[in-house]
């Protein structure tokens, strides 16, 4: 897999690029990643991105141009999904992310100020994605949360150790809570039924724990479930 990101941050990506799982991907040559840093799609020395809104109203909006010439470019002759991260796109869940790790090429715009120019939706766009119902500065850190939960899908990324399956999610359910030792922590024992070699039983309680746990936190789950 290919992914592309537009942003006028480029630098904020290196931390996540360079860490952990996506690190692990790009080594193993999994996911190829690539920071363009849209002012350099600019024309003029002082590289602006950025314009104030027709129809007046607060701020700025970046600019049409900058990012078509940037996709254009970057896109080439090559298939690629265009996803735009913006608060008003549909909202981002794992049967999403599983779809996209079956992309061969990602092209991911990080709009910035009021958003970007609308048209652009029509010209290069073909997917607006929000990672929640908040507003974010910039489309930096959604990017990073797409990028992440993609590239731990792809095939041969997670080790042994680092199952995808009983995840939360899976089935429309939460995960199970989780142990490690001691057994007994300031007074807190874990249940004994992890400790009784039973398997049958663990799966039992921890199908229980996970109902328990989702019907609690995401009722909306159980009621698709
Ligand atoms: N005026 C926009 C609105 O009210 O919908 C908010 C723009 S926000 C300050 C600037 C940029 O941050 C957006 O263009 C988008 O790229 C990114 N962004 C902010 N919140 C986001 C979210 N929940 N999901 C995805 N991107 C987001």
């Amino acid at each position: 897999m290919r992914i592309d990101v537009i942003t006028i941050f480029p630098e904020m990506f290196a931390p996540i690029l360079n860490e952990s799982i996506v690190k692990r991907a790009q080594a193993k040559k999994k996911v190829s990643i690539h920071i363009h840093d849209l002012r350099e799609y600019t024309d003029g020395k002082h590289k602006k991105v950025d314009d104030r809104p027709f129809g007046g109203g607060p701020g700025m909006v970046m600019m049409a141009k900058p990012i078509f010439d940037a996709v254009k470019k970057i896109k080439g002759r090559r298939k690629a999904k265009v996803v735009l991260l913006c608060p008003t796109g549909k909202p981002l869940r794992q049967p999403a992310v599983k779809k996209y790790a079956n992309e061969r090429n990602l092209i991911l715009i990080c709009g910035h100020y009021e958003g970007i120019d609308d048209r652009l939706n029509d010209l290069v766009i073909d997917e607006r994605l929000s990672i929640g119902d908040y507003v974010l500065t910039g489309g930096e850190l959604p990017a990073m949360v797409l990028i992440d939960c993609v590239v731990r899908l792809l095939p041969g990324v997670l080790g042994k150790a680092e199952s995808l399956t009983d995840e939360s999610f899976e089935n429309n359910l939460l995960d199970y809570p989780q142990y490690t030792r001691p057994a007994n922590f300031r007074g807190k024992k874990i249940p004994n039924v992890l400790l009784s070699g039973n398997h049958k039983a663990i799966n039992k309680w921890r199908k229980e724990q996970s109902c328990i746990r989702t019907k609690k936190n995401r009722p909306d789950l159980i009621n698709k479930k």
